[in-house]
Parts: C-alpha cells; structure tokens; sequence
C-alpha cells in the first residue's frame, strides 16, 4: 500500500428522498470518484436520509416550515458529524435550500446551478421541465434557471404534470418502473417540439428514461448534482 495517499473531502448528503435515488447518488459518487483515482479511493459521504413518507406527506399538506425544520436539523447534524460541503439530493427540496443554506456554515450545491451550467454550456435555451409539480408549478426552480441562466423552461400541460407527479410518487419512489409509464413520458415529451432541451428535473426520472430515449438533449440533474459533488470531494470545484 502506498503511503502517499490522496485526501478527500467528505461530502453530505440530506437524502433518502426517496431513497431510491440516494441510493442512485452513493453508486454515482463512488464510481465517479473510483473512475478518477482509481484503485481503492472511495467517496467519503454522510448521508442523513429522511423518512420520505413522513416528507411526501408534509409537502402534500404544504407544510414546508415543518419540512425546513427537519431539513436543518439533518444540514447540522451533517456539519456537526464533519462534512466540508452538503447537497440536497432532490430537486423538490430545493424549495428549501435558502434557509438550509443559512443555517449551516458550509457551501450547500445547488441542484440547478450544475443543470443551469450545463444546458448553457450546451447552447440549449428553452428546456422542458419534466419534475414533481412542486417543482414544475411553484416558482423556486424555473426562476433559478429563468434568472441566473436566462433559460425558458417549459412545463407539461396540467393533465400532463399531474401524470408526470403521479408516476414520481406512486412508482419511481416506490421502485416500480413500468414500461407504460415510460412511454407515456415520451408521449408527453413529444408534445413540446418546440423545447430545445430536457431536463430529468426529479431524481427519479432517470430511473425510468434515458438520453437515448428522446430525440433532444437531455439533462439529468441527479448526474450533474454528483459532478458537482465529485468536485467538491476532490477539491477541485
Ligand atoms: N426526488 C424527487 C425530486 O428530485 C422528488 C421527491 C421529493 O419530493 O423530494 O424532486
């Protein structure tokens, strides 16, 4: 074994929502971090993951002080525990992510600013928001991208979204993933031919669709949050 080893950043995640795309976030950050080192590097990760029935309910109930709460006490007992960076590994959650990251002293990344980065970087403009309706309906997110990155997010019709929220809920984190539900995404998405772009705008999407299965770029915000984990881990962001 060599003595020279490399040392890491320990990274935070509040997850576990669901869990389904945590555990999607450890397998991503690990790789990622193997892929760049080699040999026996690792991600070194805190995770608190959340008990999402109790989280799905409270949205649903638009009880977001309670949601703050729990997401802050999880950012300091991350901190406390000794991560040198947090992410919030949902989308959704970011409705929050302005008094997470005022009540914690580390850097907290943002979901949207990797995904903001990256379509800008690609030339894509008026990107399709495929998400919860939390995040397809309410400002915080489409305001981020409008604002920082000057982008025109798109949303799916009404019955649209709420097909799109549904098999967010009822399947993906319940980790079912039917090949019904996947074509009707592609219904969905063929229906907005003049988006340039897609955003996989929930951290389960990509359980259920990929890039090859569209006919635009598509943006996966679990893999560019894990990029911006990655280099936050290896010091490099
Ligand atoms: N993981 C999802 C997202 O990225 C939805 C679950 C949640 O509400 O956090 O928005």
């Amino acid at each position: 074994m060599t003595s020279a080893l490399r040392s890491l950043n320990t990274l935070g995640l509040i997850g576990g929502m669901s869990w389904e795309s945590s555990l999607v976030y450890y397998q991503k950050l690990n790789q990622g971090v193997r892929q760049r080192l080699g040999g026996l590097y690792s991600a070194p990760l805190l995770l608190a993951s959340l008990e999402f029935a109790q989280i799905a309910e409270l949205q649903h109930q638009g009880n977001w002080g309670q949601l703050e709460r729990l997401l802050i006490e999880a950012g300091q007992g991350l901190q406390g525990a000794g991560a040198s960076a947090l992410m919030i590994a949902t989308n959704t959650m970011h409705k929050l992510y302005e008094p997470v990251a005022a009540a914690v002293d580390l850097p907290v990344l943002h979901i949207a600013e990797a995904t903001g980065q990256a379509l800008v970087a690609a030339g894509c403009r008026r990107p399709l928001l495929l998400a919860t309706a939390f995040t397809m309906e309410q400002d915080f997110y489409k305001s981020y991208l409008q604002e920082r990155f000057d982008l025109e997010v798109r949303v799916p019709q009404a019955d649209d979204r709420a097909e799109v929220h549904r098999v967010i809920y009822e399947e993906l984190c319940q980790g079912q993933v039917l090949a019904d539900s996947k074509a009707r995404y592609q219904a969905i998405v063929a229906k907005d031919s003049s988006a340039d772009a897609i955003i996989f705008g929930c951290t389960e999407v990509d359980l259920l669709v990929s890039p090859s299965d569209f006919d635009r770029p598509c943006f996966d915000t679990t893999q560019l949050h894990v990029e911006a984990g990655l280099a936050a881990i290896l010091g490099t962001d």
